[in-house]
């Protein structure tokens, strides 16, 4: 594969661009080097690169992409909204619409706010349920990443764990101390935090089921309700971060798949069809303390933009056409059974974690039901699964740490190319 244009193309990103991105997980420095491929183009479930490389996309832009590129109820939906003027300042009718279709899908968003990126939502339901309790300090689980807010870069994961740096430079430690990290999948260490520092937390902050050690989810049922009622027998909120989840595996919340109800709610990526998004909601009563109700401030020049507005509720009214989320389960299924089979085949230890239409494939024999099961993966084996898929027309995220997401316009033949591409690799990596 010629990738002669995206290597001068990422030259010159380098010399404007800090580190030739604008977010560090698009560098291949988990993935043991190299230059990130540069696109051009997107339509459907492809990417084109500016050497003219085709890939079927599994990244999903880490999410959002829930649609594949240009989708024509999407794309209409921009025409419309950018024809009627894209910014105006004031309340719009499809913010009250909007508003209205997320809390059908999610009952328990009572009031919400809409802002820009799922990194404020986090960082505003933290704020919150400090106004709201009256409390300081912060309960969040090992590996799961929360967006880069300061307290939020605390043993965070993803991007930071991949590189390494889980505690960021530029955090004060008066910041790092008001947060608290326990394992995931282990309530008793949840409960020791709060026998400790209950009186003090104003929340515990979990990602229901995981996206960002890889997929991984409760591994009991009851896991998630036992989180919420240690955190309510010590009065603290709880708080669910479903930028990653909600809407991903069923038209909804992964709350109501585990039939639990948090306090609070932050929410993003897929509810924005593509366009930069962040909403929080949840209680009525807790969000009282938000301006212009209560003390608690909030606030966006962009929240609530028209174009967000407009291409949010344009997805969401795709997602909600009947089958859709059976499909991208079933074709992910049957993705995983290709993998797995491959990989035996050829005598390489892998685990996957699949939840509906996304999964993770960690290279190893264990399963992986916590972060330092995810560390303890192989990350050589996955830099060259990863590079290796990119030659053979596959892009998936470059990091151990991430999902593929089987999208709503992947086809059977798309699938079925990738189980070929799939096997040819297997057998470089088993050779
Ligand atoms: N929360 C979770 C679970 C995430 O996965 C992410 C981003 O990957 C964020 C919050 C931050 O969202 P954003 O990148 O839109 O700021």
């Amino acid at each position: 594969m010629n990738n002669a244009q995206s290597h001068l193309w990422f030259h010159r990103a380098e010399a404007v661009i800090l580190g030739g991105v604008n977010s560090p997980s698009r560098a291949y420095k988990s993935v043991g080097g190299g230059t990130p491929i540069v696109m051009a183009r997107g339509e459907g479930s492809k990417f084109y690169d500016v050497d003219g490389n085709t890939y079927i996309d599994y990244l999903a832009a880490y999410g959002p992409s829930i649609l594949g590129h240009a989708h024509p109820h999407i794309t209409k939906a921009i025409v419309r909204a950018a024809g009627d003027g894209i910014l105006y300042g004031t309340p719009t009718t499809w913010e009250v619409e909007f508003a209205e279709q997320l809390r059908a899908g999610i009952p328990d968003l009572e009031r919400l706010r809409f802002v820009n990126s799922g990194t404020e939502a986090v960082m505003t339901t933290l704020r919150v349920a400090r106004a709201y309790t009256g409390r300081t300090r912060v309960i969040k689980f090992e590996g799961c990443y929360h967006g880069h807010s300061d307290a939020m870069l605390v043993a965070a994961g993803s991007g930071p764990s991949s590189m390494g740096i889980p505690d960021s430079a530029g955090v004060t430690r008066a910041t790092a101390e008001e947060v608290i990290t326990v394992p995931f999948n282990d309530l008793s260490s949840l409960e020791q935090a709060l026998a400790k520092y209950g009186d003090d937390v104003a929340a515990v902050l979990v990602e229901p089921i995981v996206g960002n050690f890889g997929m991984v989810a409760p591994a009991e049922e009851t896991y998630l309700k036992g989180v919420i009622d240690l955190a309510h027998e010590k009065g603290a909120l709880c708080i669910f971060d479903e930028v990653i989840t909600a809407f991903r595996f069923h038209y909804g919340s992964a709350a109501q798949i585990y039939d639990v109800h948090p306090d609070l709610y932050a929410l993003g990526k897929i509810i924005g069809g593509g366009l930069p998004i962040g909403a929080y909601g949840g209680r009525q009563d807790i969000m009282e303390q938000v301006a212009p109700l209560g003390p608690a401030y909030q606030a966006g020049t962009m929240a609530g933009n028209p174009l967000s507005m407009r291409t949010g509720i344009a997805c969401l009214e795709v997602l909600r056409q009947p089958g859709t989320y059976d499909a991208m389960a079933k074709k992910a299924a049957h993705l995983v059974q290709a993998i797995e089979a491959s990989a035996k085949t050829q005598g390489v230890a892998i685990t996957v974690n699949r939840i509906g239409g996304a999964f993770t494939v960690y290279f190893g024999e264990h399963k992986v039901t916590n972060y330092q099961e995810a560390v303890a993966t192989d990350s050589a084996m996955f830099a060259r699964f990863f590079h290796l898929l990119a030659a053979n027309g596959i892009l998936i995220a470059p990091s151990k740490y991430e999902a593929w997401f089987v999208s709503a316009v992947h086809s059977d033949e798309d699938i079925e190319r990738t189980c070929a591409a799939v096997e040819r690799v297997f057998q470089e990596l088993g050779t």
